[in-house]
């Protein structure tokens, strides 16, 4: 596998989750296995494109926007989704679209953790980028 180089870790898109290295390195190069599979032909599209329908609407509704085009359809920009799960958050996750309501539930509530999803809301592709602990306590 090849190792990645200072630029591309400075290039290591931020999300609203505070960046953890070498974590997000590790996220990254299993990013990259995974498209590479797909590129030998080992994985079929249909595994790296299954983000559900409500994926994709948070990926436009309430997705950050990146400058990184789609690695699979290479025709759209991906967006970085990011949810928050814990006690009394839905079972199914929050979904946050701005800095300020990620720190209004980061200083409230304790056992809070947070994704950030890399999704094309054009084909599916999703992968994730980002896993952080939130909270209080
Ligand atoms: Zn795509």
């Amino acid at each position: 596998m090849a190792k990645l180089g200072v630029g591309e870790l400075s290039g290591l898109r931020e999300g609203l989750l505070p960046t953890q290295r070498p974590a997000d390195v590790d996220y990254r190069l299993a990013r990259q296995a995974t498209l590479d599979d797909w590129r030998r032909g080992s994985l079929g599209r249909d595994v790296l494109c299954d983000a559900q329908p409500m994926l994709r609407r948070n990926a436009v509704e309430c997705g950050t926007p990146t400058s990184e085009t789609c690695p699979v359809c290479e025709d759209y920009e991906v967006s970085h989704v990011t949810y928050v799960f814990g006690p009394r958050l839905p079972a199914h996750g929050r979904c946050i679209s701005t800095p300020g309501e990620l720190a209004r539930l980061n200083a409230r509530r304790a056992g809070l953790t947070g994704y950030v999803v890399e999704v094309c809301a054009a084909c599916g592709w999703n992968h994730l980028v980002r896993v952080a602990s939130l909270g209080r306590g």
